[in-house]
């Protein structure tokens, strides 16, 4: 720090004869003070993970339409008020209403054997149950729907087991994920178009482990509706090795989940009043929702309570932004990303312009910089502010996608940024019951929520 801010003091006096560029040089120069008290204060009080313990305490199981969604709400509403934030309401809207059940069971019938061996199944988000005595049959195994499609008469009356795992050679884990993710997504309908009973898909996840990760899957209209299980890879790995000693093994899998009506719910905000330019509006935001199997500490309890400890580091300080300031928990971000679309074309948006929309959901890890979904302008304004943001170890800044969240409301009219962070542990974790307190580490939380409020700070100054 004391080299950067000589330097930016040498800066200062080299381009004093040029008074635009002495202008940029002290404003990095307050950027670069702003980034060190935000620093210094957050990792002091460590905020964000005191939040994160209560909401995964008090409000574990948040996915859309249930009981445990309503009470995280309250509970941020209550947590906004908290640390300051004005105008806290809640924007009603209507989500998806599934419901796990409480039986998920899969085993391993082997040709001659009379008693199976257990398999670490779970339901993907959206399917149908099994009827009520399971499903039993032989499996087939593919690596791709394009795979499944080509079966033929071989996939009939079969379970369509989908195996490819996520590619390990990928330095970028999202790029990993959305790479292998259809299976999930798909499998059920190019099961049954096939003539498959059932689809059982290898967790999405670079863990080598017995934890089954869910996620959301989906039907299509004119498509028999099949049930759909993830497996844990190491089950996954046995199955298949089972499967080439034994092709007629056969797989019992029983599913007690259900759709419901649609469930009323909403989108919780509060905010910091802009001093200059109260109807501009900076949002910034994770999603409250969160699958069933662990408490959505990493995805994305950490991104909902990093965009409260924005407003909280703001007040503490005495920063007054220029512009509004507005953190809001998206719900269903999950299973059908509603609370992102009424966000977007709620009325009272007609008399607001938002000139940012910021989203942190790859987890509470280290910050490495951000994603910037705006034009070339916007983009080499942002870079002038990379100094700042290296002193907080965020300053890899892309072009690229902010958020599924902020997505319609950076459609409408809003540049977005996405928090980017260390992405190697994030799938080890997501959508499993291992996505729990525990695997966050508080500073690193903390780093994502000071990185969050100094990108707050430039935007609302620019
Ligand atoms: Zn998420």
């Amino acid at each position: 720090m004391v080299r950067r801010r000589f330097l930016a003091i040498f800066v200062v006096v080299l381009l004093n004869a040029g008074g635009a560029q002495t202008a940029l040089a002290s404003d990095s120069t307050t950027a670069d003070r702003i980034a060190q008290r935000l620093l210094t204060r957050g990792l002091r009080d460590s905020r964000a993970y005191d939040l994160l313990r209560e909401l995964t305490t008090i409000a574990p199981h948040r996915l859309s339409g249930s009981r445990g969604a309503a009470v995280a709400l309250e509970l941020t509403g209550e947590m906004l008020r908290r640390v300051g934030a004005t105008n806290v309401r809640a924007e009603s809207l209507m989500v998806p209403h599934w419901e796990r059940g409480a039986l998920e069971k899969g085993e391993v019938w082997l040709s001659g054997r009379s008693s199976p061996l257990p398999l670490s199944v779970c339901a993907l988000g959206g399917s149908i149950a099994t009827p009520r005595k399971g499903i039993v049959a032989e499996v087939i195994e593919v690596k791709s729907l394009e795979e499944a499609s080509h079966l033929g008469p071989k996939a009939n009356g079969k379970i369509v087991f989908y195996n490819r795992p996520m590619d390990p050679t990928l330095f970028e884990t999202f790029a990993a994920y959305g790479g292998a993710v259809d299976q999930r997504g798909g499998g059920a309908v190019a099961a049954a178009q096939a003539g498959g009973v059932a689809a059982l898909v290898r967790s999405i996840t670079l863990a080598h482990d017995r934890v089954p990760h869910t996620g959301a899957m989906g039907y299509r209209d004119g498509v028999p509706k099949v049930p759909a299980a993830a497996l844990s890879t190491v089950d996954a790995d046995t199955l298949s090795a089972l499967l080439r000693r034994d092709p007629h093994l056969k797989v019992r899998l029983e599913l007690s989940c259900r759709s419901l009506p649609d469930a009323p719910s909403a989108n919780v905000m509060g905010e910091i009043i802009g001093s200059e330019h109260p109807e501009e509006i900076i949002v910034v935001g994770g999603h409250i929702d969160c699958w069933d199997k662990g408490d959505g500490a990493h995805d994305d309890g950490a991104g909902c309570v990093q965009a409260i400890e924005v407003l909280r580091l703001f007040r503490e300080l005495g920063i007054r932004p220029k512009r509004t300031i507005r953190t809001v928990m998206f719900m269903n971000e999950e299973n059908g990303s509603r609370g992102g679309k009424a966000y977007a074309t709620h009325p009272d948006r007609a008399r607001e312009r938002h000139v940012a929309a910021i989203e942190s959901d790859r987890g509470g890890f280290a910050p490495r910089g951000f994603t910037v979904q705006g034009d070339s302008v916007l983009f080499e304004r942002v870079m002038k502010w990379q100094s700042a943001f290296a002193a907080l170890g965020a300053d890899h800044i892309t072009r690229g996608h902010g958020g599924v969240d902020i997505g319609p409301i950076v459609e409408k009219e809003a540049p977005g940024f996405g928090l980017v962070v260390e992405n190697h542990r994030y799938f080890d974790y997501h959508h499993s019951g291992n996505d729990t307190l525990d695997k966050v580490n508080p500073r690193e939380l903390e780093l994502g929520a000071i990185a969050m409020a100094m990108l707050c700070y430039c935007l609302s100054e620019m």
